[in-house]
């Protein structure tokens, strides 16, 4: 099944109003009856649209709080009716799914590390097979936009209809302020590949620590996503899992506050003209970059030349690390990021040598 056949509704069929940035928050996990009850009664009267709590934790290690399992549901549950909310829990394994359907549960998703595995996947959209309950699918752990894809795809074949994607972060070896790193080209291909599916965001499982995720959460607002997923429990430091990074019902109230919306374009004259001469100015300066990547090919090819004909290597590994470097330092002097600079290098040496070999 191809991506154009996702045809995901957006959230007004989930009964949000168009263009409300839906909100999802709740604890990481269910720890106690009172827990949940507590915490839901304190985001009662924000704009939280949906209750979140975790019954089932995937934890990295044993040994650690891997949640109140089933019995926690009807916490959830009950919490949700009190608080007049639907209710939202992580499934794993179809047994979660079922336990979660007899009791009740409104909204399920999909963790990042069940999202990895195709397999397990198709189960779970077995398991879905003929239930219309909505859906949210968090990006794999690993950066790949094909597996997050396809790990949707295998549920809208299952017949599971009101779709959404969660974009957590990624797991990466760059060192990062971020507990996993946001790489935003993935969930704006997600949004290329699959125009229509809602996406939000999960600022929390990015951040890690609850300093950074304000500015995650407008940058995904400024991206245009269509909702988000926060964690917020009723005393952070005592919470089970993820202490560091949940926030306070208050907290979240004033956060959610200070959130700006923004709108996907505007009819203003002002505006319209300002974006086409600075647009217009922008396709300049590409097609100026477009010239001077052919022009470096064309004068790499005749290095080649020259250098075959005197029987010398095409690679020379002493020019190309000074190369990279000169150029970095150069890039960073000028207010672009080291570690763009050192992948653009690699992507253009890439090429270079490409055209020097004749390789295809
Ligand atoms: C969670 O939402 O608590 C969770 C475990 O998320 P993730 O799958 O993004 O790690
Ligand atoms: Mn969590």
């Amino acid at each position: 099944m191809s991506a154009a056949s996702l045809a995901a509704p957006p959230l007004t069929a989930w009964g949000i109003p168009a263009g409300e940035v839906m909100v999802i928050a709740g604890p990481c996990s269910a720890e106690s009856r009172e827990q949940v009850l507590e915490t839901a009664r304190a985001l009662a009267p924000l704009k939280v649209r949906v209750l979140r709590a975790g019954v089932w934790k995937p934890r990295t290690r044993p040994g650690t709080f891997e949640g109140a399992g089933v019995e926690a549901l009807a916490w959830v549950k009950e919490a949700g009716v009190e608080i007049g909310r639907p209710v939202a829990v992580e499934v794993a394994t179809t047994g979660h799914i079922e336990a979660a359907l007899k009791a009740g549960i409104d909204v399920l998703w999909i963790g990042a590390r069940t999202s990895t595995n195709p397999i397990q996947m198709s189960e779970l959209a077995e398991a879905l097979r003929g239930t219309d309950v909505p859906l949210l699918v968090k990006n794999p752990v690993n950066p790949d936009v094909q597996l997050w894809l396809g790990a949707i795809e295998r549920l809208a074949s299952a017949g599971v209809r009101r779709l959404g994607a969660i974009h957590r972060g990624f797991s990466t070896h760059a060192r990062s302020a971020y507990r996993n790193d946001p790489i935003w080209r993935i969930p704006l291909d997600l949004r290329r590949l699959a125009p229509g599916l809602p996406l939000l965001c999960d600022p929390s499982h990015i951040s890690g620590t609850v300093g950074l995720i304000e500015a995650v959460a407008q940058n995904a607002l400024d991206l245009l996503f269509d909702g988000l997923m926060i964690e917020a429990h009723r005393d952070p430091p005592a919470a089970l899992s993820d202490a560091q990074q949940q926030l306070t019902p208050a907290d979240l109230g004033a956060l959610l506050g200070r959130l700006v919306r923004r709108s996907p374009t505007s009819s203003s004259d002002e505006y319209r003209a300002r974006i086409s001469a600075l647009r217009l100015e922008m396709d300049e300066v590409d097609h100026g970059i477009i010239g001077l990547l052919a022009s470096r090919m064309s004068i790499a090819r005749r290095i080649a030349g020259v250098q075959k004909s005197n029987n010398v290597a095409a690679f020379q590994p002493d020019r190309w690390q000074a190369t990279l470097e000169s150029r970095t330092r150069e890039g960073v002097e000028k207010g672009l990021d080291g570690e763009f600079m050192e992948e653009l290098y690699a992507l253009i040496h890439e090429e270079t040598l490409r055209h020097k070999t004749e390789m295809p």
